[in-house]
């Protein structure tokens, strides 16, 4: 069978792929599970945060890789996006995209409503792209897209490996957007929820809430961080047994220096002698954590204020402004999104396409592309896919 478009991976970035193309091609979808979009049904807890709405070059800002994403966000705005659907949208904090029945299901059916044009093959696993573009030795392409995302959360499908194949380099591929597991053993107070607070590896901080979770850290302000520690430590998912330990901190209450913190305890510690700590410290802490604040930071919780020396409250506001995690290790089964894959230093960013294999365009995850919660990555796999789909379809008679 012959097509003009074989599109590989039928997550958000294939589709949108199969989408664009498909106006004006004959488009093969080849998709590995029993249905498309598993990862998609996913997002956002079950809800999609599908884009962000943030003015594109400030959006722009949030990637590492803003040049080479830039063509495709101008070429795939988000308002074509939303034109795709027949329902409205909503917008949360931080100018998070969701759709308004609040149901990645929504998303995903309004999506497939466009494939009508395109043969879509489920419980099909791309295992070979032999010369000419044959694939699994049966069907025929004059162009291909590999949409075929990351490596992590692997219940959903995953790509990059399978396409060592590909003479394609590939950078280091690392956990992103992961819940961190903690030496700490937090299981007391699981559940408890830090926030708004800033968290810190070495100069980088991420500010947000941090959630509590029996192995360790989760919640935005943690999933973030995560990936910068990431991209820090040298070390490839592919190679096993990399030492991914390192310390982070979490400043408790950022809103205010260490200085006026001071001068705070001083006035307050004068003024209610008689408080004992643990009671003080409702001020500032979510009650269920101050008992481990308090034994952390060797201070018994029924201490009265008047009874609390100058190195215990120095010690209290050292801990209060930089509260200390050793991470042993990536929640790595948790990890929303994969660092790394096809390096973008051989695709075009004007086209997708491969500058080392004419014909070849890549879109997604499995590009060496990422950003931090909020909408950004499904962001890059709509856009990217958009982009290889529209550049694949034209001139496909004259490759
Ligand atoms: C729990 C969770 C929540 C998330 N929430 C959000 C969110 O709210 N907002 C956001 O922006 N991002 C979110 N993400 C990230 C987002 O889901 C991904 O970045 C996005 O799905 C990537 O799209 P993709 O099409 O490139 O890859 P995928 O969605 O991974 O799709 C790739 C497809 O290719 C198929 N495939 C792989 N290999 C082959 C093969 N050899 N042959 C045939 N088919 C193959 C796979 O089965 C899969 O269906 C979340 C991720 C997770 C895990």
């Amino acid at each position: 069978m012959e097509y003009d478009i074989a599109i590989i991976g039928g997550g958000p970035a294939g589709i949108m792929a199969a989408i664009a193309s498909s106006k004006t091609s004959n488009v093969i979808l080849l998709e590995k599970n029993s249905s498309l979009g598993k990862k998609l049904l996913l997002t956002g807890g079950g809800r999609c945060n599908i884009t962000n709405n943030k003015p594109p070059k400030m959006l722009l800002s949030f990637y590492d890789k803003k040049n080479f994403l830039k063509h495709s966000f101008f070429t795939f705005t988000n308002e074509e996006l939303y034109s795709l659907f027949d329902f409205d949208f909503i917008e949360e904090d931080n100018n998070r995209i969701f759709p308004e029945s609040e149901k990645s299901i929504d998303v995903l059916k309004g999506l497939k409503k466009h494939l009508d044009n395109v043969d879509v093959r489920l419980n099909y696993e791309v295992t070979e792209i032999a010369d000419n573009f044959i694939i699994n030795n049966k069907i025929k392409a004059k162009k291909v897209i590999i949409a075929t995302g990351g490596v992590t959360y692997p219940q959903t499908g995953c790509g990059i490996v399978n396409f060592s194949l590909i003479n394609e380099p590939l950078t280091k591929i690392k956990y992103g957007l992961s819940p961190l597991i903690t030496k700490e053993d937090l299981s007391q107070i699981a559940g408890i929820t830090l926030n708004n607070v800033e968290c810190s590896y070495k100069k980088s901080k991420v500010r947000g809430n941090v959630l509590i979770s029996h192995v360790g850290l989760t919640g935005p302000g943690i999933i973030d961080l995560s990936s910068i520690i990431s991209k820090e430590i040298d070390y490839d998912i592919l190679d096993n047994d990399t030492d991914l330990s390192c310390e982070i901190n979490i400043d408790l209450m950022p809103a205010i220096s260490r200085e006026e913190l001071k001068n705070r305890f001083d006035e307050d510690f004068q003024k209610n002698g008689k408080t004992q700590i643990k009671n003080y410290l409702k001020n500032f802490l979510t009650n269920s954590f101050i008992e481990y604040f308090l034994n952390r930071t060797n201070i018994v919780p029924n201490t009265q204020l008047s009874r609390i020396n100058k190195k215990s409250k120095n010690r209290l506001v050292e801990n209060l402004k930089r509260f200390t995690f050793e991470i042993v290790d990536f929640n790595k089964d948790l990890a929303k999104v994969t660092i790394g894959g096809v390096d973008t230093k051989n695709i075009n960013p004007k086209t997708m396409e491969s500058k080392i294999t004419p014909n070849l365009y890549f879109a997604g995850e499995v590009l060496d592309l990422d950003g931090p919660t909020g909408g950004y990555n499904l962001k890059i796999a709509f856009s990217t896919g958009y982009l290889a789909g529209l550049s694949a379809s034209e001139n496909i008679n004259c490759p």
